[in-house]
């Protein structure tokens, strides 16, 4: 078991961090280890069988190396702005550089109470932390940016919700933990030299290119708006409602942070929001690209400060119109990653299209279509592949109005006409997931996993995850829909 350290983030920005130790617990205990991953950061396959796994991944002993610490941040949480956020339960332990050399963030979450934690008790249930990394492998398995899972440790004490829950710690691989929130903490509070060197040293950590760009702060936030474009038009296509887009919630990586209150959409309707405390549906599905450009011009007001003297106020006004431009560059960004993103799931030729706006019509008309006939939007992609090689039954048994269906699937063959149906079908099929990880399925294993201590339906439902492409029969439970009451009635909560 060796991580080999190399703690930039600890060495250079001593200023945005209280240096803090994950707290011990008393019975730490395995319950999810990610091997794939484990070994792309270095570990040898050996190690990861031994005793000293689960006391490591639960905080008690600090692997050779690590400098823990938590870091600051502020946030915007459903549009108000709190200037104290922070780690208030987790521990960066370090970074490491992976077989492939890429830099890792390597966190521990739900590992005691830090001076950011407010009122909050610093622990983490075994129910959420297993959430995220459900969902984290399948966001990876479908090509999704995320941060992802390592180990989740059962701790042998409770932590006191509603009620007494077993308490667990996560260990979060990350690009990095940079969030538009970690910016806006020193630019609230007018830290202009440290949220230069923070920012400086996000740029050199996520975009080196731009190291000496004369215009690299206007650049950092095009290019974060070019990654949150391609990320949230990836959610959008497979129905991913992340369901807490605050911008502490938000990285500059542009990976999918923070699974607290996220869930998949069943039936195809824009308005869905399943998050309990999200009353006026603002981080509602259609919502997010919105939120998303909302978050890119907060970041964009921590950014003015190092574009010019606050007090010269033509160089400020220059500033704010670079940046405002950036922003304004979001929509065609997210619209071109969508529509790109919709053709091949639609089967269309990939290349560019002779004719953008009749496939956007043509991808919004069959989702117009999903929404007024309340069709579960997995599956219809899925079965819109068996269409392509000319099975249409399991499509149409989706559908109630088979004129609309009729009219839609004339032009779309239409605009397909050329090449052969077989090879569109396959390659429509490795773009359409046929498992999600649906709300109902989700539930059922973290159920049996935190009430009954039962894990085998949880690592069933991962090794189906991992496969969210293959269509075998022994998959067949996990791509059932819930029924309509069910996913009528279900809430989420935030990461408790
Ligand atoms: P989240 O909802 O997980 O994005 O967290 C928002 C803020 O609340 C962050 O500053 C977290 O560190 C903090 N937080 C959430 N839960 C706890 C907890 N149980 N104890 C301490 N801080 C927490
Ligand atoms: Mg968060």
């Amino acid at each position: 078991m060796a991580f080999v350290f190399d703690n930039t983030y600890a060495r250079e920005l001593a200023d945005t961090y209280v240096p803090w130790k994950p707290v011990a617990v008393p019975q730490p205990r395995l319950l999810f280890l990610n091997r794939e991953l484990a070994i792309e950061l270095g570990l040898d396959a050996e190690a990861l069988d031994g005793e000293e796994l689960a006391p490591l991944f639960a905080g008690n002993v600090l692997p050779e190396g690590a400098e823990p610490l938590a870091q600051a941040y502020a946030g915007h949480q459903f549009g108000m702005f709190s200037p104290q956020l922070g780690d208030g339960r987790a521990v960066l332990l370090g970074e490491v550089i992976d077989r492939s050399g890429r830099r890792r963030d390597i966190a521990l979450k739900g590992s005691g109470r830090t001076p950011f934690a407010r009122g909050g008790d610093g622990k983490a249930a075994v129910g959420p932390m297993l959430r995220e990394a459900l969902i984290g492998e399948w966001m990876h398995a479908v090509g999704i940016p995320s941060t992802r899972a390592l180990a989740v440790v059962a701790t042998g004490e409770p932590v006191y919700r509603e009620e007494p829950l077993p308490g667990a710690v996560l260990t979060r691989v990350a690009s990095s933990h940079l969030r538009v929130g970690t910016l806006q903490f020193f630019a609230a509070r007018g830290e202009r030299d440290t949220l230069r060197r923070l920012v400086d040293y996000a740029i050199a950590r996520h975009d080196p290119e731009l190291v000496n760009e004369p215009h690299r702060y206007e650049a950092l936030l095009r290019a974060v708006a070019a990654r949150q474009a391609r990320l949230v038009a990836q959610w959008m296509n497979v129905g991913f409602i992340h369901g807490v887009m605050n911008t502490d919630n938000m990285t500059l990586s542009g990976e999918t942070i923070d699974y607290g209150p996220c869930a998949f959409l069943e039936a195809y309707d824009p308005a869905t929001v399943f998050s309990s405390i999200d009353e006026a549906g603002r981080y509602a599905y259609a919502n997010q690209p919105r939120i998303a450009r909302w978050n890119l011009a907060r970041l964009a007001e921590t950014l003015v400060m190092l574009m010019a003297d606050p007090d010269d106020e033509a160089a400020v006004k220059q500033a704010v119109a670079r940046l405002i431009e950036a922003i304004d560059a979001f929509p065609a960004l997210y619209e071109d990653a969508l529509r790109e993103g919709q053709r091949a799931k639609l089967g269309l030729p990939p290349g560019p299209s002779p004719d953008t706006a009749a496939d956007a019509a043509l991808a919004d008309d069959w989702l117009a279509m999903l929404h007024a006939q309340r069709v579960d939007f997995t599956l219809a992609w899925r079965r819109l592949a068996d269409a392509a090689q000319g099975d249409e039954a399991p499509l149409r048994a989706l559908f109630t109005d088979f004129a609309s269906l009729d009219a839609w699937l004339a032009r779309w063959r239409a605009r397909c006409a050329a090449g052969d149906g077989f090879a569109r079908a396959q390659r429509m099929r490795r773009v359409n997931p046929w498992v999600i990880p649906r709300n109902h399925r989700v539930e059922e294993a973290l159920s049996a996993a935190w009430r009954e201590d039962d894990l085998a339906v949880f690592d069933a439902l991962l090794a189906a995850l991992r496969e969210p492409f293959d269509e075998s029969d022994a998959q067949a439970y996990y791509a059932e829909p819930a029924s309509p009451e069910s996913t009528a009635g279900y809430r989420t909560f935030c990461g408790t």
